[in-house]
C-alpha cells in the first residue's frame, strides 16, 4: 500500500500519466485504466481485464505520436504509400508495441511492482487472424518496416469479423472452428463511424449529357452498403512515427430499416442488413482463390472502393484537386486481390470527378504498383464475365475500354500478332470468358515486381512473358523480408540479448546487416557454447509447452527438425514424412542407437476444402501415433503435429529450431518468408533452390546450407520429357518399401483404404515430384545428422547463418520499394 502511494506521487511530479514511459508512471496508468476504462478492481479483474488495462496503457503512449504523425504528414503534404492488401496477419500487438516504444523493461518492472505476471498477460491476447499465411504476414512486416523507416503509409484492408479458422486436431484430422477474435473486445482499434463510404453493387449504367454537353456515364447500383473505418496504430521502432492500418467493416446503411418499416417489408430489410454485413464477415481460408465465389469478389471491390474514396477524400481536403493524386499516393497492390483498384480509380476519376479519360488513365497508371505472388497457374485469379456484369457493370465497361486501348498498343508494337493479342487480353476467351485480374493489375500499374530473384526471373519467362516483351522496363524484383522486431527481439529475447552483447549495441535491430559483427566470433568456442545454451533454452521452453499442448514432451537435446507453413502439396510435407519413415525403418532394423535422435515438429493449416492436404495432416498424426508409442524407438524419434499454427505459435517455433525444412519443388514457392525467420534464429536450412532459399544460400554460404533436389530448370525439363513416378517407385527399393508401408495399414489400424488416395497420387501422378527428389533428400538428411554430431561446428554454422542474414530484414525490402518503385522519402516526426 505505502509503496503504491509513493510511486504515485513520484510519478505525478515527473511526467503525465498517459504519455510517460517510466515504471512508476506505467504502474499508475495501469491502475487507472483498469479502474476507469474497465471499471474493475484488481480483486475482481479477469485475466482479460488485466490484458485490456495493459493494452490501453500501451495504446495511450502511442496516441500522441500517432496524431503528430498524421498532422506532420498532412502539413507537409507527404507522399504516402497506400498498401492495399486483402490480408494483414499482424499477430498479437501488446508485446511488440512495448518493444517499439522501448518500454519492455519498464513494463516488466511495473508488473513486478503490481505483482502481475507479464508473460501471462501477453499470453492472454488473442491474435487477429486476418490472413492465411505468408502473404498476409508480409503485409504486416511491411507495415512495421514502413513505420520504422519513417515512410508515411496507410495499410488498407478488411476487418473480417471471423479471421482464419482455429485448427483443432481430433482423431488426427483437422477440424475447423470459427475464429471469434473480437468477442472480448479489441483494444487496439479505434472505430471511426464518420469515416464511412457508401459502396454500390449491381444495378445498371445510364448515359447522360452534362451541362457542358459532354456525354457521361452514371452507375446506378441496386444495392448499397456502408464501409466504416477501424484504425489500428502501427508504431515504428525507436522513432516517433506511428502509421495507420485502416480496415473496413461493412454495414447496412441506416436508411434501410427505416425504408422497410414504411413499406412494411420488415423481413426484407433484415435480410438486406444481413447481406450487407456479410461482406466483411469472414476471411476466405484458401491460399489460392476458389473459382466463382461471388462474395470474395464483393469483398475485393468493397475494400478497394472504400480505400480509394478515402485517399480521394484526403487529397481533396489537402489540395482541392485530384490532378496530383499519383504524386500524393503510391498505391501498392499486394497480389491480384486489389486489382479492381485500377478500374475503380478510373470510374471515380472519370464518372464522379469528371476527369477526361486520358488524364485519369495517366494518374491511375502512375499511382498503381503491382506485386505478383505466385507462379501456380491455378492461383492466378480470374472472374467470369457474367458475374462481373451482374455485380460491377460499370467496371466491366471500363475494363473493356482499358483492354481495347491496350490491345491497340500491342498491335502497334507486334504488328498483327493475333495470338499474342489473345494471350495479353484482359479477357480470357478460352474458358467461358473471364477477366484476368493479373492482367488488369499489370496494365494499370507502372511497376510490376516478383518477390525473390528466381521468382521475378520465372515471371518474365513464364506467366508474364508477353507483358515482359511488351513493357520490360516495368519489371522489378524485390526479395521479401521479415521484421526482426517481432521475429528476433520479441520472440527470442535470449538470442537478442546475446547478439547485442557481442555486437556492442542494439543497432542491428534497425540495421540488420550489422549482424555481420558476429562473423569474426563464429569460431569462438566460448560463444558457440553460449549460442547453443540459448538454443537449448528455447528448445526446453517449446518442449514443455508442447507437453501441455500435445501430451508429448520431446528431449531438448534431440535435433529439432521443424516444418511449419500452410499444408500444401507443393510444399511437400509428405517428402519430410518419407524421410521420417526411412528413419523408422532404420530403427526397426538397426536399433534406436543407429540414428541421431530427432524431434520432428509440423505445424500448418489446410484449406478446409483441400482434401489431399487434410489427408497429409492425418498421415502426420497417424505416423506420430505409431512412432511415439513404439518401445523400439525409445524416444529417439518424435513426430509432433502442433495444432493451430498462427503468428503467436510461430514465435515459439522459430527460436527452437535446429533445422528448417524449406523443401518445396523448385519453381513453386514464390519466395517464402518462414525460411528467413528460421535462419534469423539460428536454424540451418535443408532446402531446394526455390524462392528466396536461393538467395539465403548465397548469403549464408553454400557450406552452411543443406541443399538438395532438382533446380527449376531441371524440373521443367523432366516434366517436358514426361515424368513417370511409377518408374521410380518400381525400381527404387527404399522408396517402394516406404510407400508400401503407408499403404500397408500400419498407420491406419489395418485400414488399407485410408491413405490410398495419397499413395496412388504419389505413384501415378506425383505432380510435385516427391519421388524424383526423395533420394537426394535422404542423402542430404544423412549429411545433416552427421554434421549435427559435431556440436561446435553446428553452432559455428548457426552463428554464420545469423551473421549473414541481414539482407532478409523487411527494412531492406521496404528501402528498395521506397527508392526504386515508390520514389518516396522518409518523413521524420518530432514530438
Ligand atoms: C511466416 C509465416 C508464414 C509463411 O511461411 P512460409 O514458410 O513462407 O510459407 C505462414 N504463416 C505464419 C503464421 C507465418 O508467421
Amino acid at each position: 500500500m505505502s509503496t503504491n502511494k509513493t510511486a504515485r506521487s513520484a510519478a505525478d511530479a515527473r511526467e503525465p500519466t498517459r504519455t510517460g514511459l517510466s515504471k512508476d508512471t506505467l504502474v499508475q496508468a495501469f491502475g487507472d485504466n483498469l479502474f476507469y476504462v474497465q471499471g474493475r478492481f484488481r480483486e475482481v479483474a479477469t485475466p482479460y481485464d488485466l490484458f485490456l488495462a495493459a493494452a490501453y496503457t500501451v495504446r495511450d503512449r502511442m496516441l500522441e505520436r500517432w496524431i503528430k504523425s498524421a498532422r506532420t504528414y498532412k502539413e507537409r503534404n507527404s507522399r504516402t504509400v497506400a498498401y492495399l492488401s486483402a490480408e494483414f496477419l499482424i499477430g498479437p500487438q501488446l508485446g511488440l508495441n512495448m518493444v517499439k516504444l522501448g518500454i519492455t523493461e519498464a513494463a516488466q518492472e511495473a508488473a513486478q511492482e503490481l505483482d502481475l505476471d507479464l508473460t501471462a498477460i501477453l499470453e492472454t491476447e488473442e491474435e487477429p487472424g486476418l490472413g492465411n499465411g505468408g502473404l498476409g504476414r508480409l503485409a504486416a512486416c511491411y507495415m512495421d518496416s514502413m513505420a520504422t523507416l519513417q515512410i508515411p503509409a496507410i495499410g488498407y484492408g478488411i476487418r473480417y469479423e471471423f479471421g482464419i479458422f482455429d485448427q483443432q486436431i481430433i482423431d488426427g484430422w483437422q477440424v475447423e472452428k470459427g475464429d471469434t477474435w473480437l468477442r472480448n473486445g479489441n483494444p487496439w482499434e479505434i472505430h471511426r463511424p464518420k469515416i464511412c463510404f457508401p459502396i454500390g453493387f449491381g444495378g445498371h449504367t445510364e448515359q447522360y449529357t452534362d451541362s457542358a454537353g459532354i456525354s457521361r456515364t452514371r452507375w446506378m447500383p441496386a444495392l448499397v452498403v456502408n464501409g466504416v473505418a477501424y484504425d489500428t496504430p502501427i508504431p515504428g521502432y525507436g522513432v516517433n512515427n506511428v502509421n495507420l492500418l485502416r480496415l473496413w467493416k461493412s454495414e447496412a446503411p441506416e436508411s434501410f430499416d427505416f425504408q422497410a418499416f414504411n413499406t412494411g417489408n420488415y423481413y426484407g430489410a433484415v435480410h438486406a442488413k444481413i447481406e450487407a454485413e456479410t461482406i466483411s464477415k469472414v476471411l476466405y481460408p484458401n491460399d489460392d482463390p476458389e473459382v466463382g465465389k461471388e462474395l470474395r469478389l464483393k469483398q475485393q471491390f468493397f475494400f478497394v472502393s472504400c480505400s480509394l474514396r478515402d485517399m480521394i477524400r484526403l487529397e481533396l481536403s489537402n489540395t482541392g484537386t485530384l490532378e496530383q493524386f499519383h504524386q500524393k499516393f503510391a498505391i501498392q497492390l499486394n497480389d491480384t486481390h486489389p486489382s479492381l483498384a485500377v478500374a475503380e480509380l478510373m470510374r471515380l476519376l472519370v464518372d464522379e470527378h469528371l476527369m477526361p479519360w486520358e488524364q485519369a488513365w495517366e494518374i491511375t497508371q502512375q499511382a498503381c504498383h503491382f506485386t505478383n505472388h505466385t507462379l501456380l497457374p491455378e492461383a492466378l485469379e480470374t472472374w467470369p464475365i457474367d458475374l462481373f456484369e451482374r455485380l460491377l457493370p460499370r467496371h466491366l465497361d471500363i475494363i473493356y475500354q482499358i483492354n481495347a486501348n491496350f490491345l491497340d498498343q500491342v498491335r502497334v508494337k507486334f504488328f498483327e500478332d493475333d495470338e499474342r493479342v489473345r494471350r495479353l487480353s484482359l479477357i480470357d476467351e478460352n474458358n467461358g470468358r473471364r477477366v484476368r485480374m493479373a492482367h488488369l493489375a499489370a496494365v494499370g500499374s507502372c511497376a510490376i515486381n516478383g518477390v525473390a530473384e528466381l521468382h521475378s526471373e520465372l515471371l518474365k519467362s513464364t506467366v508474364m512473358q508477353d507483358f515482359h516483351a511488351m513493357v520490360p522496363e516495368r519489371f522489378h524484383n524485390v526479395t521479401n523480408g521479415v521484421t526482426p522486431r517481432r521475429f528476433m527481439v520479441l520472440s527470442n529475447p535470449r538470442l537478442a540479448t546475446l547478439i547485442t552483447e557481442i555486437c556492442g549495441d542494439n543497432q542491428w535491430v534497425r540495421q540488420l546487416d550489422h549482424l555481420s559483427a558476429l562473423e569474426p566470433h563464429a569460431d569462438d568456442s566460448n560463444l558457440q557454447e553460449r549460442w547453443q545454451a540459448v538454443k537449448t533454452a528455447a528448445k526446453t521452453d517449446l518442449s514443455n509447452w508442447l507437453g501441455q499442448e500435445t501430451g508429448i514432451t520431446p528431449d531438448p537435446n534431440s535435433l529439432f527438425d521443424i516444418q511449419a507453413k500452410r499444408i500444401h502439396e507443393y510444399k511437400r510435407q509428405h517428402l519430410n514424412l518419407l524421410h521420417i519413415l526411412a528413419l523408422y525403418e532404420q530403427i526397426k532394423t538397426h536399433g534406436c542407437d543407429s540414428i541421431v535422435p530427432r524431434t520432428f515438429i509440423f505445424g500448418g493449416k489446410a484449406a478446409p476444402g483441400y482434401y489431399m492436404a487434410k489427408l497429409i495432416i492425418k498421415l502426420i498424426n497417424a505416423v506420430g501415433e505409431v512412432i511415439n508409442h513404439d518401445p523400439a524407438v525409445n524416444g529417439a524419434l518424435r513426430v509432433i503435429f502442433m495444432p493451430d499454427f498462427n503468428v503467436k505459435r510461430a514465435q515459439r517455433l522459430y527460436p527452437a529450431a535446429d533445422l528448417s525444412e524449406q523443401i518445396s519443388l523448385a519453381g513453386k514457392e514464390a519466395s517464402g518468408t518462414g525460411n528467413m525467420k528460421f535462419s534469423m534464429n539460428g536454424a540451418l536450412t535443408i532446402g531446394t533452390l526455390d524462392g528466396a532459399n536461393v538467395e539465403i544460400r548465397e548469403e549464408v554460404g553454400a557450406e552452411n546450407f543443406f541443399l538438395f533436389g532438382m533446380t527449376a530448370a531441371e524440373v521443367q525439363q523432366r516434366q517436358a520429357a514426361g515424368y513417370d513416378p511409377y518408374a521410380i517407385y518400381s525400381t527404387d527399393e527404399p522408396i517402394k518399401s516406404l510407400i508400401d508401408l503407408i499403404a500397408s495399414g500400419l498407420f491406419s489400424h489395418g485400414d488399407t483404404e485410408l491413405f490410398k488416395p495419397l499413395v496412388e497420387n504419389l505413384m501415378h501422378h506425383d505432380p510435385f515430384m516427391v519421388l524424383a527428389d526423395f533420394r537426394a533428400y535422404l542423402k542430404c538428411q544423412q549429411q545433416v545428422a552427421k554434421v549435427y554430431q559435431n556440436a561446435h561446428n553446428w553452432q559455428r554454422m548457426s552463428i554464420l547463418n545469423v551473421a549473414r542474414i541481414g539482407k532478409f530484414s523487411s527494412d531492406r525490402a521496404i528501402q528498395e520499394y521506397a527508392e526504386r518503385i515508390w520514389q518516396i522519402k522518409p518523413e521524420p516526426v518530432s514530438l
